[in-house]
């Protein structure tokens, strides 16, 4: 089952993975990273929409997520 996992540490916080995951299965934290941005977060409770298709390491800016097969 594919899955990614995302750097909440470089992650600036501009949800281009949010809004370019075609299974909308990222969404924004309600928990703040050391340098005080809200990281994308992977929706854990809907992993198995995620198809690995690597829409959002590509779009991440900061390399921020790594995608699993
Ligand atoms: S695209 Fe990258 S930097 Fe932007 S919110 Fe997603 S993980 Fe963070
Ligand atoms: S790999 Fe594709 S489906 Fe999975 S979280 Fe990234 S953009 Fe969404």
């Amino acid at each position: 089952m594919p899955y990614i996992v995302i750097d909440s540490e470089r992650c600036k916080g501009c949800y281009f993975c949010v809004k370019y995951c075609p299974r909308n299965v990222i969404r924004e934290s309600t928990m703040h990273n050391k340098t005080g941005y809200f990281p994308a977060e992977f929706i854990h409770e809907q992993e198995d929409r995620c198809t690995g298709c690597k829409t959002c390491a590509i779009m991440c800016p900061d390399t921020a997520i790594e995608v699993f097969k």
